[in-house]
Protein backbone atom coordinates (compact mmCIF):
# COMPACT_ATOMS: atom_id res chain seq x y z
CA UNK A 1 0.00 0.00 0.00
CA UNK A 2 1.08 3.38 -0.54
CA UNK A 3 2.12 6.41 2.00
CA UNK A 4 -0.44 8.15 0.18
CA UNK A 5 -3.15 5.25 1.38
CA UNK A 6 -2.61 5.89 5.23
CA UNK A 7 -2.95 9.37 5.20
CA UNK A 8 -2.82 11.82 8.42
CA UNK A 9 -3.37 15.34 9.60
CA UNK A 10 -2.86 18.02 12.08
CA UNK A 11 -5.78 20.17 11.92
CA UNK A 12 -5.01 23.94 13.48
CA UNK A 13 -5.00 27.41 13.11
CA UNK A 14 -2.56 28.71 12.95
CA UNK A 15 -0.61 25.67 12.67
CA UNK A 16 2.78 26.31 10.65
CA UNK A 17 4.69 25.87 14.40
CA UNK A 18 2.91 22.18 15.15
CA UNK A 19 5.29 19.61 16.07
CA UNK A 20 3.24 16.74 15.52
CA UNK A 21 4.44 16.32 11.68
CA UNK A 22 7.88 15.83 12.73
CA UNK A 23 7.07 13.61 16.03
CA UNK A 24 4.70 11.34 13.71
CA UNK A 25 7.20 10.83 11.34
CA UNK A 26 10.01 9.88 13.67
CA UNK A 27 7.35 7.11 15.43
CA UNK A 28 6.83 5.95 11.99
CA UNK A 29 10.20 5.55 10.79
CA UNK A 30 10.80 3.73 14.60
CA UNK A 31 8.33 1.42 13.73
CA UNK A 32 8.59 0.92 10.02
CA UNK A 33 5.17 2.23 9.25
CA UNK A 34 4.87 3.94 6.47
CA UNK A 35 2.28 7.06 6.29
CA UNK A 36 1.79 10.78 5.14
CA UNK A 37 1.22 13.28 7.81
CA UNK A 38 0.27 16.81 6.99
CA UNK A 39 -0.43 20.28 8.77
CA UNK A 40 -3.69 21.28 7.90
CA UNK A 41 -4.66 24.93 8.46
CA UNK A 42 -8.21 25.43 8.74
CA UNK A 43 -10.07 28.71 10.01
CA UNK A 44 -12.68 28.30 12.46
CA UNK A 45 -15.37 28.74 9.83
CA UNK A 46 -13.83 26.03 7.48
CA UNK A 47 -12.80 23.47 10.01
CA UNK A 48 -15.90 20.92 10.12
CA UNK A 49 -15.72 20.68 6.04
CA UNK A 50 -12.36 20.44 5.71
CA UNK A 51 -12.25 17.35 8.48
CA UNK A 52 -15.06 15.88 6.81
CA UNK A 53 -13.66 16.03 3.45
CA UNK A 54 -10.02 14.49 4.92
CA UNK A 55 -11.78 11.46 6.29
CA UNK A 56 -14.21 11.12 2.82
CA UNK A 57 -10.79 11.26 1.21
CA UNK A 58 -9.65 8.44 2.93
CA UNK A 59 -8.26 9.94 6.17
CA UNK A 60 -7.21 7.40 8.69
CA UNK A 61 -6.20 9.52 11.42
CA UNK A 62 -6.17 13.06 12.42
CA UNK A 63 -5.05 15.46 15.60
CA UNK A 64 -6.68 18.44 16.40
CA UNK A 65 -5.08 21.62 18.01
CA UNK A 66 -6.03 25.15 18.50
CA UNK A 67 -8.46 26.39 18.24
CA UNK A 68 -10.79 23.64 16.86
CA UNK A 69 -10.64 20.91 19.96
CA UNK A 70 -14.73 21.49 20.80
CA UNK A 71 -15.87 21.73 17.45
CA UNK A 72 -13.74 18.26 17.23
CA UNK A 73 -15.66 16.79 19.95
CA UNK A 74 -18.72 18.16 18.27
CA UNK A 75 -18.52 16.79 15.17
CA UNK A 76 -17.64 13.06 15.84
CA UNK A 77 -20.48 10.21 15.78
CA UNK A 78 -18.34 8.47 18.87
CA UNK A 79 -17.02 9.90 21.85
CA UNK A 80 -14.30 7.89 24.17
CA UNK A 81 -14.93 8.37 28.04
CA UNK A 82 -11.85 10.75 28.28
CA UNK A 83 -13.38 12.68 24.87
CA UNK A 84 -16.99 13.03 26.83
CA UNK A 85 -15.16 14.14 30.24
CA UNK A 86 -12.93 17.08 28.48
CA UNK A 87 -15.70 17.69 26.12
CA UNK A 88 -13.07 18.72 23.65
CA UNK A 89 -10.90 16.67 21.66
CA UNK A 90 -6.91 16.28 20.03
CA UNK A 91 -7.69 12.76 18.08
CA UNK A 92 -10.01 11.76 15.51
CA UNK A 93 -10.00 8.66 13.91
CA UNK A 94 -11.61 7.10 11.18
CA UNK A 95 -14.05 4.13 11.81
CA UNK A 96 -16.26 1.84 9.84
CA UNK A 97 -19.26 2.92 7.74
CA UNK A 98 -17.61 6.52 7.44
CA UNK A 99 -17.97 7.72 11.40
CA UNK A 100 -15.61 9.20 13.23
CA UNK A 101 -14.70 8.54 16.83
CA UNK A 102 -13.50 11.61 19.43
CA UNK A 103 -10.86 10.49 21.98
CA UNK A 104 -8.83 12.82 23.94
CA UNK A 105 -5.11 11.84 24.97
CA UNK A 106 -4.15 15.36 26.64
CA UNK A 107 -4.87 13.42 30.20
CA UNK A 108 -3.16 10.44 29.47
CA UNK A 109 -0.17 12.33 27.73
CA UNK A 110 0.26 14.48 30.83
CA UNK A 111 0.62 11.82 33.36
CA UNK A 112 2.74 9.32 31.46
CA UNK A 113 5.23 12.59 31.22
CA UNK A 114 4.82 13.46 34.38
CA UNK A 115 5.05 10.33 36.56
CA UNK A 116 7.10 7.87 34.02
CA UNK A 117 9.40 10.93 32.65
CA UNK A 118 9.91 12.97 35.65
CA UNK A 119 8.96 9.75 37.98
CA UNK A 120 6.46 11.82 40.16
CA UNK A 121 4.15 9.87 42.16
CA UNK A 122 1.34 11.68 41.84
CA UNK A 123 -0.57 9.93 44.64
CA UNK A 124 -1.50 11.98 47.74
CA UNK A 125 -0.03 15.43 46.36
CA UNK A 126 -2.45 18.55 46.86
CA UNK A 127 -2.55 20.10 43.52
CA UNK A 128 -3.30 23.72 42.17
CA UNK A 129 -4.71 23.22 38.60
CA UNK A 130 -4.48 26.98 36.93
CA UNK A 131 -6.58 26.96 34.15
CA UNK A 132 -10.23 25.59 32.91
CA UNK A 133 -10.34 25.38 29.14
CA UNK A 134 -10.09 22.21 27.20
CA UNK A 135 -6.00 20.89 28.37
CA UNK A 136 -6.97 21.64 31.78
CA UNK A 137 -10.42 19.72 31.92
CA UNK A 138 -8.58 16.47 30.43
CA UNK A 139 -5.69 17.59 33.20
CA UNK A 140 -8.71 17.95 36.09
CA UNK A 141 -9.70 14.22 35.46
CA UNK A 142 -6.20 12.58 34.82
CA UNK A 143 -4.94 14.27 38.18
CA UNK A 144 -8.03 12.63 40.33
CA UNK A 145 -7.38 9.27 38.51
CA UNK A 146 -3.90 9.17 38.97
CA UNK A 147 -4.58 9.45 42.74
CA UNK A 148 -3.94 13.47 44.10
CA UNK A 149 -5.21 14.05 47.61
CA UNK A 150 -6.57 17.07 46.91
CA UNK A 151 -7.36 19.16 43.72
CA UNK A 152 -7.65 22.67 43.22
CA UNK A 153 -8.79 24.82 40.21
CA UNK A 154 -8.45 28.32 40.24
CA UNK A 155 -9.17 30.36 36.71
CA UNK A 156 -9.75 34.03 35.67
CA UNK A 157 -13.35 33.23 34.74
CA UNK A 158 -14.19 31.10 37.92
CA UNK A 159 -17.45 29.58 36.45
CA UNK A 160 -15.43 27.35 34.12
CA UNK A 161 -13.66 26.03 37.08
CA UNK A 162 -16.24 25.78 38.87
CA UNK A 163 -18.14 23.20 36.21
CA UNK A 164 -15.17 20.95 36.25
CA UNK A 165 -15.20 20.59 39.74
CA UNK A 166 -18.92 19.50 39.62
CA UNK A 167 -18.60 17.82 36.37
CA UNK A 168 -15.80 15.19 38.75
CA UNK A 169 -18.50 15.75 42.12
CA UNK A 170 -15.97 14.84 44.57
CA UNK A 171 -16.20 18.06 46.89
CA UNK A 172 -13.86 16.66 49.34
CA UNK A 173 -10.99 15.98 47.45
CA UNK A 174 -11.97 18.39 44.28
CA UNK A 175 -12.54 21.85 44.78
CA UNK A 176 -12.30 25.23 43.31
CA UNK A 177 -11.13 28.99 45.12
CA UNK A 178 -10.93 32.41 43.26
CA UNK A 179 -7.51 33.50 42.00
CA UNK A 180 -6.94 35.65 44.19
CA UNK A 181 -8.29 33.72 47.62
CA UNK A 182 -5.38 31.55 47.34
CA UNK A 183 -3.77 33.43 50.87
CA UNK A 184 -3.41 30.28 53.42
CA UNK A 185 -3.22 27.34 51.12
CA UNK A 186 -0.06 25.26 50.17
CA UNK A 187 0.10 23.14 47.49
CA UNK A 188 3.23 20.55 46.67
CA UNK A 189 2.33 20.47 43.04
CA UNK A 190 0.92 23.67 40.52
CA UNK A 191 0.11 23.27 36.87
CA UNK A 192 0.08 25.68 34.55
CA UNK A 193 -3.02 25.02 31.91
CA UNK A 194 -3.60 28.83 31.12
CA UNK A 195 -2.57 29.93 27.64
CA UNK A 196 -1.00 33.13 29.40
CA UNK A 197 2.69 32.12 28.26
CA UNK A 198 1.51 32.80 24.84
CA UNK A 199 -1.43 35.48 25.15
CA UNK A 200 0.38 37.28 27.86
CA UNK A 201 -0.69 38.46 31.55
CA UNK A 202 0.92 37.39 34.97
CA UNK A 203 0.92 34.75 37.55
CA UNK A 204 -0.32 37.16 40.42
CA UNK A 205 -0.19 33.92 42.79
CA UNK A 206 1.12 34.21 46.69
CA UNK A 207 4.37 32.97 47.35
CA UNK A 208 3.67 31.29 50.19
CA UNK A 209 1.27 28.69 48.42
CA UNK A 210 4.37 26.43 47.58
CA UNK A 211 5.67 24.17 49.86
CA UNK A 212 9.48 23.47 49.58
CA UNK A 213 9.24 20.19 47.68
CA UNK A 214 7.34 21.29 45.01
CA UNK A 215 7.18 20.72 41.55
CA UNK A 216 5.90 23.36 39.34
CA UNK A 217 4.11 21.89 35.65
CA UNK A 218 3.72 24.42 32.83
CA UNK A 219 1.71 22.27 29.81
CA UNK A 220 3.74 24.93 27.28
CA UNK A 221 6.87 24.30 26.47
CA UNK A 222 9.78 26.94 24.78
CA UNK A 223 9.42 30.66 25.27
CA UNK A 224 5.56 30.47 25.93
CA UNK A 225 6.64 28.59 29.47
CA UNK A 226 9.26 31.41 30.16
CA UNK A 227 6.88 33.40 32.28
CA UNK A 228 5.34 30.71 34.25
CA UNK A 229 8.92 29.26 34.53
CA UNK A 230 10.47 33.02 36.07
CA UNK A 231 7.22 32.91 38.41
CA UNK A 232 8.09 28.94 39.88
CA UNK A 233 12.10 29.97 40.25
CA UNK A 234 11.08 33.35 41.89
CA UNK A 235 8.70 31.33 44.45
CA UNK A 236 11.15 28.87 45.29
CA UNK A 237 10.01 25.77 43.35
CA UNK A 238 12.21 22.61 43.27
CA UNK A 239 11.36 21.25 40.16
CA UNK A 240 10.48 23.15 37.48
CA UNK A 241 8.58 20.85 34.07
CA UNK A 242 7.49 22.08 31.12
CA UNK A 243 4.93 20.06 28.87
CA UNK A 244 7.39 19.62 26.22
CA UNK A 245 6.79 16.05 27.26
CA UNK A 246 3.24 15.72 27.51
CA UNK A 247 2.85 16.86 23.70
CA UNK A 248 5.23 13.58 22.80
CA UNK A 249 3.24 11.34 25.02
CA UNK A 250 -0.07 13.06 23.85
CA UNK A 251 0.95 12.13 20.37
CA UNK A 252 1.96 8.72 21.19
CA UNK A 253 -0.70 7.92 22.83
CA UNK A 254 -2.37 8.79 19.17
CA UNK A 255 0.09 6.86 17.49
CA UNK A 256 -1.00 3.85 19.40
CA UNK A 257 -4.70 3.94 18.79
CA UNK A 258 -4.28 4.43 15.48
CA UNK A 259 -1.32 1.77 14.42
CA UNK A 260 -1.59 -0.42 17.36
CA UNK A 261 1.80 0.52 18.76
CA UNK A 262 3.45 2.66 20.92
CA UNK A 263 6.39 4.43 19.79
CA UNK A 264 9.64 4.50 21.76
CA UNK A 265 8.99 8.42 22.99
CA UNK A 266 12.22 9.11 24.29
CA UNK A 267 14.46 9.93 21.42
CA UNK A 268 12.07 12.26 20.22
CA UNK A 269 12.23 14.12 23.35
CA UNK A 270 15.50 14.17 23.36
CA UNK A 271 16.14 15.43 20.15
CA UNK A 272 12.79 17.80 20.01
CA UNK A 273 14.53 18.84 24.14
CA UNK A 274 17.36 19.90 21.97
CA UNK A 275 15.23 23.05 20.05
CA UNK A 276 13.68 23.93 23.35
P1 LIG B 1 -8.04 27.21 26.10
O1 LIG B 1 -9.13 26.19 26.05
O2 LIG B 1 -8.08 28.38 25.19
O3 LIG B 1 -7.95 27.73 27.62
C1 LIG B 1 -7.12 28.80 27.96
C2 LIG B 1 -7.10 28.99 29.46
O4 LIG B 1 -6.17 30.03 29.79
C3 LIG B 1 -8.43 29.39 30.08
O5 LIG B 1 -8.54 28.84 31.37
C4 LIG B 1 -8.29 30.92 30.16
O6 LIG B 1 -9.10 31.51 31.13
C5 LIG B 1 -6.84 31.03 30.55
N1 LIG B 1 -6.25 32.35 30.22
C6 LIG B 1 -5.95 32.81 28.98
N2 LIG B 1 -5.40 34.04 29.07
C7 LIG B 1 -5.37 34.35 30.40
C8 LIG B 1 -4.91 35.48 31.14
N3 LIG B 1 -4.36 36.55 30.53
N4 LIG B 1 -5.01 35.46 32.50
C9 LIG B 1 -5.53 34.37 33.11
N5 LIG B 1 -5.99 33.28 32.47
C10 LIG B 1 -5.91 33.27 31.12
O7 LIG B 1 -6.63 26.51 25.84
P2 LIG B 1 -6.21 24.99 26.13
O8 LIG B 1 -6.44 24.16 24.94
O9 LIG B 1 -6.82 24.57 27.42
O10 LIG B 1 -4.63 25.13 26.27
C11 LIG B 1 -4.06 25.82 27.37
C12 LIG B 1 -2.54 25.86 27.20
O11 LIG B 1 -2.01 24.54 27.29
C13 LIG B 1 -2.12 26.41 25.82
O12 LIG B 1 -1.04 27.29 25.98
C14 LIG B 1 -1.71 25.17 25.05
O13 LIG B 1 -0.69 25.43 24.10
C15 LIG B 1 -1.19 24.26 26.17
N6 LIG B 1 -1.34 22.83 25.83
C16 LIG B 1 -0.21 22.06 25.78
C17 LIG B 1 -0.32 20.71 25.46
C18 LIG B 1 0.90 19.84 25.40
O14 LIG B 1 0.83 18.72 24.87
N7 LIG B 1 2.02 20.27 25.95
C19 LIG B 1 -1.59 20.14 25.20
C20 LIG B 1 -2.70 20.96 25.29
C21 LIG B 1 -2.57 22.31 25.60
P3 LIG B 1 -10.63 31.94 30.82
O15 LIG B 1 -11.44 30.69 31.00
O16 LIG B 1 -10.91 32.98 31.82
O17 LIG B 1 -10.66 32.45 29.40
Amino acid sequence: MSAEAHRYAVFGHPIAHSLSPQIHAAFAGQLGIQLSYEAIDAAPAEFEEAVRRFFAEGGLGANVTLPHKEAAFALATERTDAAARAGAVNTLTALVGGKIQAHNTDGSGFVRDVTERHSLDLRGHDALLLGAGGAAKAVAWALMDAGVQTLTIVNRTPERADAIADAIGEPARCHTRYWDGLDGECFDLVVNATSIGVTGGTFDLPMSILQDHSTCYDLCYGAAAASFKGWATAVGARYFRDGLGMLIEQAADAFERWHGQRPDTDPVYQLLRQRF
